[in-house]
């Protein structure tokens, strides 16, 4: 194999901030998938998947000497309950390689093993999990949303024990970096105040480096990192979208989604919707992830407070300021988001209650999120006339054809490309046919479970990587789920 450049920048960070440590072999890995184009960019050989030595590599059981394998130290606040020292307990970090484009990104086994802080856990992941973030991740690549990527998944041809004996696997994931709020956390919290200074150096470096020509520079690593959230809840919250485990420690400090776990798109449209099985009370429900977002943010300002300002006081008053944009740039994003799904490329105000009127209809007539957005699309609206009263439809209809009207009629806008693109290709471009829906990934895992069959998962694979092409192909993975079909919980 080619000897890609492993630039192991994360290690110039003082000692407390990882553990080196190795995968633990596995007894027989086979490979599951295998994602040529992001093997590609990243300069690895493209037929790695049908090598041994791309199988030692991603299962962690023969190591090139290229790769330098850590564990990350992080700390977090899970469902609101913080946690000095959690880190990667099955992750490990094998390598940072830059692509052709210039980027520098994480590659990372998740399920390889123990590490110094797997606590109680076994440091391995479930089959059906991993097939979930493979595919839930690269479909959120396609969908447009800043997120990790997965490289590669085998099966170790072993058994993980969780409330009942599942087949392992391992997932090779690609991230901007594994950095996250909790690592902020953590750093602030170490009795050496320099480590805290150089991880917000680090990442300035890494992923803000415009910062550096800030009078406070780390005042502006925090709002960039807010406005970031803002924009990926927003883009989340258009999607339907749902984490699941929003804890600080699963927050990217690039902005990127991570740590797909008991994840979720909604059906039918309810802002209460939860399917993670550890949510219990409903903390990290969909409508609740904006502010959940401030909050984790708020985690982040914390942990930031002594390099922002000598006094505390200052100090406060100062990250206050920033927190309070958050949901002023988070309405800014969301509206952006949702007028678009309308068609409109340059909303005002009271474009607000028109989109929030049209969520009420769906909410109260169980329309499926995804399928009644794409359907504004269609000339008869043949899915929300099914669902929606038509006296109630064609109300709202009416209103939001008035409201395109005035697009139409309007000689300059601001935007020179909003004033090239119709209401039309808007919509199409901002209103997906296909989402990763749940049903059909359990049935992709209960395939290759119950028999090895990887057809669908396949198959799935493809369609899910041009999730706003509607063909005759791929009308049955269009629909929502039958009553029968539906899956209410997720697992992680
Ligand atoms: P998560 O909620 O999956 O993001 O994980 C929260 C914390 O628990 C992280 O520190 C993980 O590394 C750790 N963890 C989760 N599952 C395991 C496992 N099976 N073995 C060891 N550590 C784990
Ligand atoms: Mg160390
Ligand atoms: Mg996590």
């Amino acid at each position: 194999m080619d000897r890609p450049l492993n630039e192991q920048s994360y290690q110039q960070l003082p000692a407390s901030c990882f553990s080196a440590c190795q995968p633990t072999p596995v007894r027989s890995p086979r490979f599951l998938a295998f994602n040529q184009n992001l093997a590609a960019a990243l300069g690895l050989p493209e037929h790695l998947w049908q090598t041994e030595a791309g199988l030692g590599l991603f299962s962690g059981n023969a190591l090139p000497d290229w790769t330098a394998p850590i564990a990350q130290a992080y700390a977090g606040h899970q469902f609101a309950n913080y946690v000095p020292r959690l880190g990667d307990g099955r992750a490990i970090l094998l390598a940072e390689l830059r692509t052709q484009q210039g980027s520098l990104l994480d590659m990372q086994l998740k399920g390889a093993g123990r590490t110094p802080y797997s606590r109680s856990g076994d440091g391995r992941a479930p089959l059906g999990p991993v097939i979930r973030e493979y595919l839930v991740s690269e479909a959120m690549h396609a969908l447009g949303v800043p997120t990790t990527r997965a490289l590669a998944a085998v099966t170790t041809g072993e058994i993980v024990f969780r409330d009942e004996a599942l087949p392992g696997a391992i997932l090779t994931r690609v991230a901007s970096s594994h950095i996250r709020i909790g690592t902020f956390q953590f750093a602030a919290n170490q009795s050496d105040p320099s480590i805290i200074k150089q991880l917000a150096d680090y990442v300035i470096a890494r992923h803000y480096p415009d910062c550096v020509h800030e009078e406070n520079r780390y005042l502006a690593l925090l709002e960039q990192v807010i406005a970031r959230q803002a924009r990926l809840i927003a883009h989340w919250m258009s999607l339907g979208f749902i984490h699941g485990v929003m804890n600080t420690d699963n927050m990217s400090i690039s902005g990127e989604t991570i740590d797909y776990g008991p994840c979720a798109f909604m059906e039918a449209y309810n802002p209460e919707q939860v399917f993670s099985f550890i949510d219990q009370r409903g903390r990290y429900a969909y409508k609740n992830q904006p502010a959940v977002a401030q909050w984790n943010l708020a985690r982040l300002a914390e942990s930031l407070l002594t390099l922002i300002h000598p006094e505390q006081t200052q100090a406060i008053e100062l990250v206050m300021s920033s927190l309070n944009h958050f949901p002023s740039l988070y309405q800014q994003q969301w509206l952006l988001r949702f007028a678009a799904k309308l068609g409109i490329a340059e909303p005002v105000s009271t474009d607000v209650p028109l989109i929030e009127d049209f969520l009420h209809l769906l909410q109260q007539h169980h329309a499926d999120f995804t399928l009644s957005f794409r359907d504004l699309l269609h000339h008869e609206h043949p899915y929300l006339t099914a669902k929606i009263p038509p006296e109630l439809l064609q109300n709202w209809l009416a209103q939001w054809q008035l409201r395109l009207t005035r697009i139409t009629t309007t000689p300059h806008t601001h935007n020179e490309m909003a004033a090239q693109r119709t209401p039309v290709a808007i919509m199409a471009a901002a209103n997906p046919v296909l989402i990763p829906r749940n049903h059909l990934i359990q049935r992709v895992i209960d395939a290759v479970m119950t028999t090895g069959d990887l057809s669908l998962f396949n198959q799935l694979q493809q369609v899910w990587q041009q999730p706003f092409l509607a063909t005759a192909e791929n009308q049955p993975f269009q629909l929502a789920a039958v009553p029968q079909e539906q899956v209410s919980q997720t697992f992680c």
